[in-house]
């Protein structure tokens, strides 16, 4: 009855019901979609999170092995950092390593003595940043940037260039800009909502508009500030960028950015874009970042969380039990996650059926029993991961249960 081949699910129509009719027009129905994961850079600007350069090398092998396009990481941090950078450009990984710094030669040295291709540099366009963060005009800060790219350029570095709080600046400043940027063969621009001020259809209109402009491909980095990243996010690939920044975790700055899981789901299951990456290893890569950083991924989370799949309402439990679409739109197997079901007082019969029987038990009796038992302790006792063998068990339950009900 379960289907775990993440090929199928958006058109499983049992699954899906009618919602993709809801959904309506899908741009990104087949369109391929880059991965930029910022773990070891953005990721690390997270308050209390710092990894060890083991850690690092792990993180970024285990990100490539995942399938990532492109991994970005911030040699000019320190020398440790720097060091890390050599290191995973040394490992020789599919994904692109990406050098991130500041739009100044000394940080470019730095890049280039990774041995990296590809470096990233950043610089503010906002009014409110060129004022009070770096005291330039807006004049000075084009002129600097360009400076930067072609000094990147003559030492043949590949570049992308991002126009930090690109979402609150004027928006003729930053098409000029982008203009200028074409000019001088940057090969990648990245617009980000550096605080969170836009909306879905503002990130659409923002990376439209510079899209309209320019021919360079464009990147969308969106801070969670108003837990609108990951939606901000899609509507800037909706518009037309072709790569998306992401943290395992959603760590970063203050609040973070989008996820990895969750954008990358999003994006193959309910948009059908061609993100070909191992969908399975998401829980695993959510918990190795949990453990190397010690902060914990919350219960609530989508997909990697321990609450994603865990079912507590005696109707839910019955349904999930009779089919698992019934509740669950993602199978935890795709994500590597588990199912897992609560025993308590919200149980009703057909959960404690199920609960008995993995005893041997099979009783009328018994099961009335334990229902009236659990509704007086009036708690959630325990929950039960269901393990390979128990899933097992309920298929053939299912079979059963779909006979009587
Ligand atoms: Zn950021």
């Amino acid at each position: 009855m379960e289907d775990d081949n993440i090929e199928k699910l958006g058109e499983d129509v049992e699954r899906v019901g009618f919602g993709p009719r809801y959904n309506g027009k899908n741009s990104l129905k087949g369109r391929k979609i880059k991965i930029l994961d910022s773990t070891l850079r953005e990721g690390e600007q997270f308050p209390g999170c710092s990894f060890t350069n083991s850690q690092r090398v792990q993180i970024a092998w285990t990100l490539d092995f995942l399938g990532v396009d492109a991994i970005e990481i911030s040699p000019i941090i320190s020398r440790q950092h720097m060091e890390a950078c050599k290191k995973i450009v040394q490992a020789g990984l599919n994904a692109t390593i990406v050098a991130h710094g500041r739009a100044l030669r000394k940080d470019l040295d730095q890049a280039l003595e990774c041995g990296v291709s590809f470096a990233a540099m950043y610089h503010s366009v906002s009014d409110i940043h060129l004022k009070y963060k770096l005291r330039v005009s807006r004049e000075e800060a084009l002129s600097r940037t360009l400076d930067a790219v072609d000094y990147a350029k003559a030492h043949g570095l590949q570049v992308r260039v991002t126009l930090e709080d690109a979402s609150r600046a004027d928006p003729q400043y930053v098409v000029a800009f982008a203009k200028e940027l074409e000019r001088a063969h940057v090969d990648r621009i990245s617009l980000p909502d550096t605080v969170g001020v836009m909306t879905p259809s503002g990130m659409y209109s923002l990376i439209k508009r510079v899209k309209d402009g320019v021919k360079v491909p464009l990147d969308v980095h969106c801070h969670n500030d108003m837990g609108l990243a990951l939606a901000n996010s899609i509507a800037g690939l909706e518009a037309g960028a072709e790569q998306v920044h992401v943290t395992a975790n959603g760590l970063g700055e203050r609040v973070g950015i989008a996820d990895l899981a969750q954008t990358s789901l999003v994006l193959r299951v309910l948009y059908n874009a061609d993100v070909n990456i191992r969908f399975n290893m998401l829980f695993e890569i959510a918990r190795l970042v949990e453990e190397y950083t010690s902060i914990p991924v919350p219960k609530s989370a989508p997909l990697v969380g321990g609450n994603a799949y865990k079912h507590k309402a005696g109707t839910h439990v019955a349904a999930v039990l009779r089919n698992p679409k019934t509740y669950e739109l993602v199978p935890p197997k795709v994500v590597g996650n588990r199912r897992r079901l609560v025993f308590g007082g919200l149980l009703g019969k057909t959960g404690a059926e199920f609960l008995l029987k993995m005893f041997g038990i099979e009783a009328e009796t018994e099961t009335k029993k334990l229902v009236s038992g659990l509704k007086d302790l009036g708690i959630d006792l325990f929950e039960l991961e269901l393990t390979e063998e128990m899933e097992e068990l309920l298929k053939k339950e299912q079979d059963v249960l779909n006979k009587v009900g």
